[in-house]
């Protein structure tokens, strides 16, 4: 199976934008990890945004700064180099580098050998990661729209607002986009 594990970055788990339940998805992803599954690849988003991004409120945006390239903050948590499936310049793929472009869905995001992330994927992804009524949300549409079967992981994810959250869920399985638990894969 191919997993797509989004912005599982220190801002994002316990840093300026902590998700609520963040620190318990990246705790669910990696023991997720650590069980040995044959057909698994995993393929890691990053948010990594330059200091004058737009989406920043210096620039009229509604984030604080967070996710700046070269910071501890843009780094993915440290508990998935200890997974068999370690951060790699193969898995990890970037998005939001462009400071004019909003950038939540990992659609077009690249890796450092310059592959896109839709280029490497099968034709069924899953998806954890944070946060789930954002970036999983848009990466989750922009794949199914270009015809992919991708299903969310719901025990897997981090997200800003609760209710939120779970209208996402809701709002997604009507648009086509499978919600189950990791424990079913
Ligand atoms: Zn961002």
């Amino acid at each position: 199976m191919d997993l797509v594990i989004i912005d599982c970055q220190n801002d994002f788990v316990d840093g300026i934008l902590a998700a609520e339940n963040g620190c318990e998805a990246v705790e669910n992803i990696v023991d997720f990890l650590n069980v040995k599954k044959e057909d698994l690849r995993v393929f890691y988003t990053m948010d990594f945004h330059p200091v004058n991004h737009c989406s920043f409120k210096e620039q009229d945006g509604i984030w604080p700064p967070h996710c700046v390239a070269g910071t501890m903050g843009a780094e993915l948590h440290d508990k998935f180099y200890e997974t068999p499936f370690s951060p790699s310049l193969e898995n990890k793929y970037y998005k939001g580098r462009n400071k004019d472009k909003e950038e939540y869905s990992a659609f077009e995001a690249e890796n450092g050998l310059g592959h896109l992330l839709r280029e490497d994927l099968g034709e069924t992804i899953y998806l954890a990661g944070i946060a789930s009524e954002y970036c999983v949300r848009e990466t989750a549409l922009d794949f199914k729209k270009a015809g992919k079967d991708v299903v969310v992981l719901e025990d897997l994810l981090g997200y800003i607002n609760k209710k939120d959250h779970e209208e996402n869920l809701e709002s997604l399985e009507k648009e086509g986009v499978g919600v189950q638990s990791s424990s079913r894969c």
